[in-house]
């Protein structure tokens, strides 16, 4: 699904002096790179506050704890996204709400959203799915009718922009209260092992998670509030430092292989491939989409069976995701009616992502497209 592995040859040499920078510094934790790096993003997202973490899960539990959200406040998420998004609303004892999404963009039902909020709910957490921004405009609309917080989980859409109706443009991850994202190797800005980071443009909330992620401290060994150990080591930092200048670039190469696909799939009537439903443009000429995943939904119920031909071709491929998660074991609830969930439903059976990443040439993309559609005459 991704090569990592080329895309590190390009770029080997400053990544393996920036590694090695490292270990002769020895300063393996909160180094110069992991305050180098969080000044690049801040700029490059446009943002006044990054605070790099471990991981992208942790990112959203301590966005959570950030806000003070507390057992029982009800937190409306999407049905149809990665259990991380869920697990740390149980994990914190607040109440996961889950629920539907857009047939179009697979992003956050907004009338569904509308439906869910009760006097309990006190956050939103819309997930830019497979790279495409969520219907912000509505959301953050919704969100000040009701006080309600807004976390944008940016795990999939960093460098992603969103354009609001009156032409203002802002990136993903800064446009709700506190925006979280995940540097795993295989995410569009990817390290080589695990990193996260939270962004905020609220100067007070920066300052409260500054020291969630480090023991509850503000001052050292005296903790005012339970925290956590969450940091992103120096080795990452370096790896993200080379590799954000080239964000951008690596965004475009994903739009080129998505519009290669859109192109090669027009006029494949078992085929729908992704439009962009908030912004009304094309997915692949627009900004808003970078392509963590190309996803089509397949129309004539042989969906398995291309999944098992593209294998037998040597073709990766993923079901992204088989199961909702309102049917999962650890997050299944009595209050859920399955007509609540018309359209996952539907996706867990008709969606496959195809490989998508920044190294795909065109021959690779000529026998991908080609093997599909000869499957699906
Ligand atoms: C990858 C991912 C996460 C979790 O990130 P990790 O760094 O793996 O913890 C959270 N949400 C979504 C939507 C993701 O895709």
């Amino acid at each position: 699904m991704v090569d990592l592995q080329s895309q590190y040859q390009k770029i080997k040499e400053t990544i393996d002096t920036s590694i090695q920078e490292v270990l002769n510094s020895s300063a393996y934790i909160n180094g110069p790179y992991v305050k180098d790096f969080q000044a690049d993003l801040e700029k490059y997202l446009k943002v006044k506050h990054v605070i790099p973490c471990a991981n992208g899960t942790d990112a959203l539990q301590i966005a959570m704890m950030g806000l003070g959200l507390q057992p029982g406040d009800e937190v409306i998420t999407v049905d149809f996204t990665f259990a991380a998004t869920v697990e740390v609303i149980g994990l914190l004892n607040l109440t996961p709400v889950l629920i539907d999404v857009e047939p179009d963009s697979f992003n956050i039902d907004i009338e569904a959203l509308k439906k869910a909020i009760t006097p309990k709910t006190k956050a939103i957490v819309p997930v830019h799915l497979f790279g495409q921004v969520a219907n912000m405009e509505a959301i953050l609309e919704i969100a000040s009718q009701h006080n309600l917080f807004v976390i944008e989980d940016n795990a999939q859409a960093i460098g992603a922009n969103y354009t609001f109706k009156d032409g203002t443009k802002k990136k993903a991850g800064t446009i709700g209260n506190v925006g979280t994202t995940s540097f795993f190797p295989s995410k569009n800005l990817g390290c080589y092992g695990d990193g996260g980071a939270i962004f905020t443009n609220d100067d007070e909330l920066a300052h409260t998670i500054r020291g969630i992620v480090n023991h509850g401290m503000y001052k050292r060994y005296y903790h005012d509030v339970v925290g956590v150990n969450s940091r992103l080591d120096s080795i990452q930092a370096a790896v993200l430092k080379t590799k954000l200048p080239l964000l951008d670039e690596y965004c475009n190469a994903r739009r080129d292989a998505a519009r290669y696909y859109n192109n090669a799939f027009a006029n494949n009537e078992h085929i729908e491939t992704p439009t962009s439903s908030s912004c009304g443009q094309i997915c692949d000429s627009c900004d808003c989409h970078v392509f963590h995943q190309y996803t089509l939904q397949i129309k004539n119920g042989k969906r398995d069976e291309l999944h098992q031909h593209l294998l037998d071709n040597g073709i990766a491929n993923a079901i992204y995701y088989p199961v909702p998660l309102h049917q999962q074991k650890a997050y299944t609830n009595e209050r859920y009616n399955e007509d609540d969930f018309k359209v996952t439903n539907t996706l867990i059976n008709t969606v496959i992502s195809l490989p998508m990443h920044t190294e795909l040439d065109e021959e690779q993309l000529a026998f991908i497209t080609k093997t599909v559609n000869d499957f699906l005459k």
